[in-house]
């Protein structure tokens, strides 16, 4: 029994360990072992090295803006875009600084380009009175009758774009490098670029117009993408040399360029003497040419036309000089041309009215009603 009732008493005070263990927290008291091993050493060792060897490598990312900038300025455009889309980080810094980026590409990779492809104007930067007659409707009316648009350039928009007939044709040329471009593959290849029905608009060739104008316009407003816009006809230019070169039938004189010339990513090569054209391919079937006639000096009109592969409008060669002059912008002559035309209307309106004995003015505005050509 009193085995039993020792028994009894341990089991009493089991019950009470029991209930302790259950309201007591319990406590983690487990720690890692440390490693204590020549093997163990050496990999820690070896671990510690190669992330040394990894924070010493300098890469793009951990660069000051500044240092980003500097190199986004020495790349070619296509490549800056393509930078903008590795993290956000880049994609900021290319569309803050994307003015500064374009201008700096523009006048040391494409300096030739950008002189034969100058800008059409923005309606917002022209003076009030004369936008309002350059987006007139019936000159508008006016204009569309006398120039009918291209099959391969969409006209640019009006209550936009400046559309002295300068600037109309900076537009033309910037929509047309383009298209140019999106033939290159069918030229290279020898498959001919598909004909358009006579008066029935295609959808591939309505959305291939709109996608030219819309990049066009950007160019407008960001140099960054006229610089891509250069980049994209430079290559063009390339690539329409090489077909000319190969073609041995052609006894023209070429535009001389070297394998490195062609590979440097710059319009240098251009500046030399060679038998560069300024006529707009006024249809898709003179990219198998790119018909493009030598220009003379003095202004005087085309003769002996030689044809060329490159497409550079706006400037001719300067024999007694021996240098390329480019053709000056003519858009503040173009816009005092619509004032004039203007004035001249109002005075003649004026002075028919008068001859009449008129009482009354006109009813509508005569200078939005004029011929401004
Ligand atoms: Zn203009």
């Amino acid at each position: 029994m009193p085995h039993r009732s020792r028994d009894h008493h341990d089991d009493n005070e089991d019950d009470d360990d029991d209930d302790d263990d259950d309201n007591e927290p319990i406590q983690d008291r487990t720690a890692a072992i440390p490693l204590h091993s020549k093997r163990t050493e050496r990999m820690q060792r070896k671990q510690a090295t190669r992330e040394k060897r990894r924070a010493a490598i300098i890469n793009l990312a951990k660069l000051p803006t500044e240092l980003i900038l500097q190199v986004l300025k020495s790349l070619r455009p296509s490549h800056v875009f393509n930078l903008a889309l590795v993290n956000r980080r880049f994609h900021a810094l290319v569309k803050a600084n994307a003015t500064v980026i374009g201008d700096h590409i523009l006048k040391q990779r494409y300096p030739t380009l950008t002189h034969c492809f100058p800008l059409p104007m923005l309606l917002s930067n022209i003076d009030i009175p004369t936008a309002a007659l350059l987006s007139a409707p019936a000159r508008q009316k006016y204009l569309s009758i006398h120039h009918k648009p291209y099959s391969h350039v969409q006209p640019p928009n009006p209550q936009h774009l400046c559309t002295c007939l300068t600037c109309v044709m900076a537009w033309n040329n910037y929509n047309l490098v383009l298209d140019f471009a999106h033939w290159q593959d069918s030229l290279d290849n020898g498959v001919p670029i598909p004909m358009l029905p006579r008066g029935q608009p295609m959808v591939w060739n309505e959305s291939l117009l709109s996608q030219n104008a819309r990049l066009s316009e950007r160019a407008v407003a960001n140099s960054l993408w006229r610089a891509h816009i250069m980049e994209t006809h430079l290559n063009s230019t390339v690539r329409s040399i090489r077909r000319h070169a190969l073609n041995k039938g052609n006894k023209r004189i070429h535009v001389e360029m070297s394998d490195d010339e062609a590979a440097s990513g710059t319009d240098q090569f251009l500046e030399k003497k060679g038998p560069l054209g300024i006529e707009f391919p006024f249809h898709r079937d003179n990219y198998y040419l790119l018909c493009v006639g030598s220009f003379f000096e003095n202004h005087q009109a085309f003769a002996n036309f030689s044809y060329s592969e490159a497409y550079l409008p706006n400037r001719y060669w300067k024999r007694d000089e021996q240098k390329w002059v480019f053709i000056p912008w003519g858009h503040e002559r173009d816009l005092s041309y619509v004032v004039q035309s203007a004035n001249r209307a109002v005075f003649e309106v004026s002075a028919g009215a008068s001859s009449q004995c008129a009482v009354t003015g006109p009813t509508t505005n005569p200078l939005l009603t004029s011929n401004p050509y």
